[in-house]
Formats: C-alpha cells, structure tokens, sequence
C-alpha cells in the first residue's frame, strides 16, 4: 500500500524495453523507455509510422507486456498482474478507444455500452441502461441507442466506442489513432469530445498522425525509433 500512495502520476513507465523477435532476430521496439503522466493531463503521442507508438500503449493499457521495466497505473504494477487481474484492473481504470472502433455488431449501441458495465459491476443491473443512455447523451447519441452499429457513421461508431471507453467511469482513457479513419470535420467534432473529457477531469493519452489536432494537445510526446522525446529532449 505505502508504494501506492508514493506514487502520485496516475501513469508512470519506467525503464521499459519491448523487444519481438523476428524471422531475422530480435527486434528492439522500446529501447528503455521513461514517460510519466499526472491525473488530468492531455498526452498526444505522435512519430513516425513503425516508431513503436502501438506498442507503447499496448504497454500502458496492458494490452501486452514489457520484456523489461515497470509500469504503474494509478499506483498498481500492471506488468506484474495476471490476465485475470489486468481484465478487470483495466475495466476500472483504462478505457480504451481504437482507430476502427471495435463495437461488437450484432450488439445494439446500447447494448456495446453496457457490456463492459456488466464486466465490472461497479454499477447495480438496473443502473446499467440509465447510466449507458446518459454516456450516449453526452457523446450525442441517444437517438442512435438501439440502432446496430454498422448502421452509423463512422463518427457515431467512434462516438460510441468513447461513451464505451467511459462505461465504468475511468481516470484514463487511452487511444490509438482514434481519428485515423473519420474525415476531418468529423474527426475535429470526436476531438473536441476529447477535450471536454478533460474538461471534466479524465486523463487522455492518444497516438495521432493529425498535426492540425496535435497542436490542440498541451503536451505532445515524439516517439523516433523507439525512444521517447519531449520538446527534444529524450524523456527520462
Ligand atoms: P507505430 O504504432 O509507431 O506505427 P508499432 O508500435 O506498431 O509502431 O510497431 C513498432 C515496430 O514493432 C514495428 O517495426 C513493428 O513491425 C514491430 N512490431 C510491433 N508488434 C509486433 C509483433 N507483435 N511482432 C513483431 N514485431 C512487432
Ligand atoms: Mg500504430
């Protein structure tokens, strides 16, 4: 518990290597890598196509795991959980938003956002639907509720995956590229969602490619061939 309460970043990866091993050998993707993040902050992560931006938030949201190094997300080791342990860790804390939205499609789009309520019952069962329709409102789609998904725009697909990401109310929200496939209008209306969620005190980190957007991001980290700068620092 004493090291919980040492440590006040709501994300801190610490020393962390990611190697694969490839056909030709071992790969070097995160070459020990350092980046700390306070509750409340808006993390852009942006570099090269092949950088190891995927894989760096691979590592915060446990998706996959060091091959050295820590990382703490508020506090807890998530690289020494089990996958039981991480499932549900992440279902608390990380919500999670992709480039192609990942919404299950014979599930309606408030059924989507209830499942992972179902997961982590932070919420009694018949909060559920009150609770997903409210997260549907905010993101502007309470008409869509009980539409399929693959009947919506790309947008409202996104839209709905971060009233997903926000189902059990977590302090981080990571994203991957998570405006990579909407046109630009569309993408700056998903961004400026983005910026309200800080608004309301969440913390964000999200890869992207747009540099019209990345100027929007008070703090944006550069990821060159697997090491991690910051105003042209490397960050330590
Ligand atoms: P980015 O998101 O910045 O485009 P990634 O993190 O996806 O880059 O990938 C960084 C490097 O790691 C690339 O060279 C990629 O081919 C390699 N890589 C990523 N995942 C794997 C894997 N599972 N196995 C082998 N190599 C991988
Ligand atoms: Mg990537």
């Amino acid at each position: 518990m004493s090291e919980v309460s040492q440590n006040h970043y709501l994300v801190d990866v610490h020393n962390v290597i990611k190697n694969f091993q490839g056909p030709a050998g071992t790969i070097h993707v995160l070459k020990s890598v350092n980046l700390k993040v306070h509750g409340g902050e808006f993390v852009g992560v942006r570099g090269p196509s092949g950088s190891g931006k995927s894989t760096l938030i691979n590592m915060i949201t446990g998706i996959d795991r060091p091959t050295s190094g820590a990382v703490r997300v508020a506090g807890e080791h998530i690289e020494k959980m089990s996958e039981n342990q991480l499932a549900r860790f992440r279902g608390k804390h990380i919500g999670v938003i992709f480039q192609f939205f990942q919404l299950l499609p014979t599930l309606t789009v408030l059924e989507n956002v209830i499942l992972p309520m179902d997961f982590c019952r932070v919420w009694k069962p018949k909060e559920r639907p009150e609770r997903a329709m409210m997260l549907l409102d905010q993101v502007g789609l309470a008409d869509q509720a009980h539409k399929l998904p693959n009947t919506l725009s790309g947008g409202q697909q996104q839209r709905a995956a971060i009233a997903r990401a926000l189902a059990n109310d977590p302090p981080l929200l990571m994203a991957d590229e998570p405006t990579g496939n909407l046109d630009s209008k569309t993408a700056d209306k998903v961004f400026t969602l983005f910026e309200d969620l800080i608004k309301q005190g969440k913390t964000f980190i999200m890869v992207t490619h747009d540099v019209e957007l990345a100027k929007r991001i008070p703090r944006v980290i550069e990821v060159y061939d697997g090491i991690l700068y910051e105003g042209g620092e490397v960050l330590q």
